[in-house]
């Protein structure tokens, strides 16, 4: 059985006592959230706070991105992934569409990233996913399997059981617009296709593949009835403490 795993993806949204406010705010409302993975990802700045005021709760910290670099260095304004473990995170967000078209990260940059985050012992959630034209030009399958085998090139196997798949429209993130739960469980039963033709049955089975877009409490339960839907990376709806633990508190 693959737990779900439920993210918050806070972007470049609050300041560290807002962020600390909200993960403590959060804390009581899902502490009996036994039956799936919860996770928040706030700003760098926040990372520390927020890790230090929910350790011992069952909320994971994320970082939103890392260095390619595995070690420190002279790399002006980044952060390296054992930095951010260092920080208090067990996750890292790579590869989400806002680093891919704004900062221009290709499948190489994230698959270094991945594998820069899984080195410092973090669990990569690695984001894929296509834009409206390429849907409507007929392409989301093609274009979504070559970002996965480029965004996971080089992983081992052993690599593979500290990935998280999120699939992630583009057109539906933070656009209101979610996908229906059929369109996305026909990108994530093809996504662990994929997964088993490039690894094995067995790493696709275990694979957690989570939706994103557009994730609220009225759109949860229909996705996470999908076979192939494991979770939800959730955006704007993850700012707020109590519309965040409906989603997470969903258990259908
Ligand atoms: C996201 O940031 O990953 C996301 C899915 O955003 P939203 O839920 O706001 O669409």
């Amino acid at each position: 059985m693959r737990k779900p795993v439920i993210a918050g993806n806070w972007k470049m949204y609050k300041t560290v006592a807002d962020s600390v406010a909200t993960a403590v705010a959060l804390k009581p409302l899902v502490a009996n959230a036994n039956h799936c993975e919860v996770v928040i990802a706030p700003v760098f700045t926040a990372l520390k706070p927020v890790a230090d005021r929910l350790e011992g709760s069952n909320i994971h910290v994320s970082a939103q991105n890392c260095s390619t670099e595995h070690n420190e260095g002279a790399f002006t304004g980044e952060v390296a992934a054992f930095m951010v473990r260092d920080a208090g995170c067990s996750h890292v967000i790579v590869g989400h569409s806002e680093r891919r078209q704004y900062f221009l990260e290709t499948d190489e940059i994230v698959s270094k990233k991945a594998q820069a985050g899984l080195a410092a012992g973090l669990t990569a959630i690695v984001c894929v996913g296509e834009t409206l034209d390429q849907r409507d030009a007929g392409k989301a399958l093609d274009v979504v399997k070559e970002q996965l085998t480029g965004s996971l090139s080089g992983l081992t196997a052993s690599d593979l059981d500290r990935i998280i798949v999120a699939y992630e429209p583009v057109w539906a993130i933070g656009t209101g617009r979610t996908a229906t739960p059929e369109q996305a469980q026909e990108m994530h039963a093809f996504i662990r296709r994929v997964f088993t033709e490039g690894h094995s049955p067995a790493a696709a089975d275990k694979l957690r593949i989570l939706y994103g877009g557009s994730v609220k409490p009225d759109n949860i339960a229909g996705l996470m009835k999908q076979p192939d839907i494991d979770g939800a990376l959730v955006g704007g709806a993850s700012l707020k403490a109590e519309s965040f633990a409906e989603i997470v508190n969903y258990n259908g």
